[in-house]
């Protein structure tokens, strides 16, 4: 099957060909940083990521953009409030945002500019608009005129009918009730304190639209092929920024737009009012003090395993379940893959269970990122080795094949490889040892049912044991741990 996408302004699926054969240049829009991003926007984040590698995996070279917005009116009032220095309030944040990502394994974009670095460009592309008459100037701020650009709605379906010429408004972010002109550069006021920057219109700073206007193309070029972020984004923002590129260029900007539902939690918007605009380390906190362990794999993969047009309802009792639980299963075959001993070759069942996974794995991603239906085939694969496993166990063949299907997977799920025994509690760890290592030393001494009465309390306990030759694997919803089998007789 040809790959395809669901295009917003279109309003279906399409075919993806990127203007390059075999190179896909992306730009997706990134935080705000005048606080810390929120699980929503990780979810977001993490499309763009499973976009990202899903078009790697399938042999494109993508270039991706993410631009940081460090300058607009949410960092301004929060630098104002505080009375500080705006790099004072957005430097931190900037710093948990990556160690955030990173945490989460969401890969690195190309570039991630910073809009206070390119004021000059944005600047050009506001001479632009007002060179060819989409923009005019009022006072001392620059407007962009929605009347000028006929095409102006069509991303969000918003009618151009009812338009009232030349009502404006100035705030970044604005409902639909609110279209009208949009201000391009905002004359200096006395909130902006000192932030401002020297233009052809007076001291100012530039609208939030124009930032991702200016530095996608300076990035990507006049025309790349996709531009992600949430649905908010559809309007103002987008809809904004092809209004703004194609008057400047006269060319199609993005040909592409992706968006992706919201994250709601427990069937609330999040917000903070309710308290539940959660970020990483608050969520962490809420499931830690519910008296779980925070298992940030399984919550890449909560985040991950919902399609991107489905609005994500998270609550934390089911990722906590559901997503821990999936995730060992597959755990245990990475576990069970690495244990194998047995000499031989590879079964012919074993070889075209992980063909047709592969198959599957690849052809539902094709579909518009239909990530349920790839992740079902890894499951459908797990349950085949499984049952080959109990006939015969598996060889060193078979194991290795089985290790190399599950690293081609993981280049798209980040979810497979991942050991979290150094994020668990110490305590815990030295427990869960202390008890393999007693039913090792039962197993030696042939006290077997005492041996299978441990294996039975660990399993009560959630914790699953792989035996192998030189090693026990101890795997549970929080991650897994290597026992050496190597009893000293002291
Ligand atoms: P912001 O920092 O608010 O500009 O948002 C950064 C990205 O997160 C944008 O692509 C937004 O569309 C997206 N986003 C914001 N809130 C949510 C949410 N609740 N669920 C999913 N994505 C969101
Ligand atoms: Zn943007």
């Amino acid at each position: 099957m040809p790959l395809q996408f669901y295009d917003t302004r279109k309003r279906r699926k399409i075919p993806f060909k990127p203007l390059t054969a075999g190179r896909v240049k992306m730009y997706t829009c990134g935080p705000t940083v005048y606080k810390d991003a929120t699980i929503g926007n990780f979810r977001t984040y993490m499309f763009e990521d499973l976009l990202r590698r899903t078009l790697q995996f399938l042999g494109y070279e993508v270039t991706q953009v993410m631009n940081i917005t460090d300058v607009d009116d949410k960092t301004i009032r929060e630098a104002h409030s505080l009375e500080v220095p705006l790099s004072d309030i957005t430097e931190p944040v900037i710093k948990r945002f990556f160690r955030d990502i990173d945490s989460l394994k969401i890969e690195h974009a190309e570039y991630y500019p910073r809009a206070t670095d390119y004021i000059p460009e944005m600047i050009e592309l506001i001479k632009r608009l007002l060179d060819n008459g989409n923009a005019y100037i009022m006072d001392t701020n620059v407007y962009y005129s929605i009347a000028s650009f006929p095409e102006y709605g069509r991303l969000s379906g918003m009618k151009l009918d009812k338009l009232e010429r030349g009502v404006r408004i100035n705030a970044d972010e604005y409902e639909k009730e609110d279209f009208r002109d949009f201000a391009l550069w905002k004359g200096w006021t006395e909130e902006d304190g000192d932030i401002w920057w020297e233009s052809p219109w007076g001291r100012g700073r530039p609208g939030w639209h124009i930032e991702c206007s200016a530095l996608s193309m300076k990035f990507l070029g006049e025309e790349f092929d996709l531009h992600t972020g949430g649905v908010d984004n559809i309007f103002p923002h987008h809809e904004n920024e092809i209004a703004q590129s194609v008057a400047a260029t006269g060319k199609s900007f993005a040909r592409h737009w992706m968006h992706s539902a919201h994250l709601m939690v427990e069937g609330e918007k999040m917000s903070k009012s309710l308290g539940n605009d959660y970020t990483l380390k608050s969520l962490r906190e809420k499931v830690e003090g519910k008296g779980y362990y925070f298992s940030i794999a399984a919550f890449r993969l909560a985040l991950l395993s919902t399609h991107y047009r489905k609005p994500l309802d998270f609550s934390v009792e089911d990722f906590l379940v559901e997503n821990r639980l999936a995730l060992v299963r597959l755990w245990l075959l990475r576990n069970a893959a690495e244990l194998a001993i047995l000499d031989g070759g590879i079964r012919p069942e074993i070889e075209i269970a992980i063909e047709n996974a592969q198959t599957h794995f690849k052809s539902a991603l094709e579909d518009d990122l239909n990530i349920s239906a790839s992740l079902a085939s890894l499951f459908i694969l797990v349950t085949e080795v499984n049952r080959l496993k109990s006939v015969r166990g598996l060889t060193k063949s078979e194991g290795k094949r089985l290790l190399e299907q599950w690293r081609e997977f993981d280049k798209v799920l980040g979810v497979l490889f991942w050991d979290e025994e150094d994020e668990e509690d110490e305590e815990l760890q030295s427990k869960i040892e202390v008890k393999v290592r007693e039913r090792l030393r039962a197993r030696l001494e042939r006290r077997f049912d005492d041996a299978d009465r441990i294996r039975d309390e660990l399993k009560g306990n959630g914790y699953q044991l792989d035996d192998g030759k030189d090693e026990t694997v101890v795997i549970w919803s929080g991650g897994r741990k290597i026992v050496k089998n190597k009893i000293n007789n002291s």
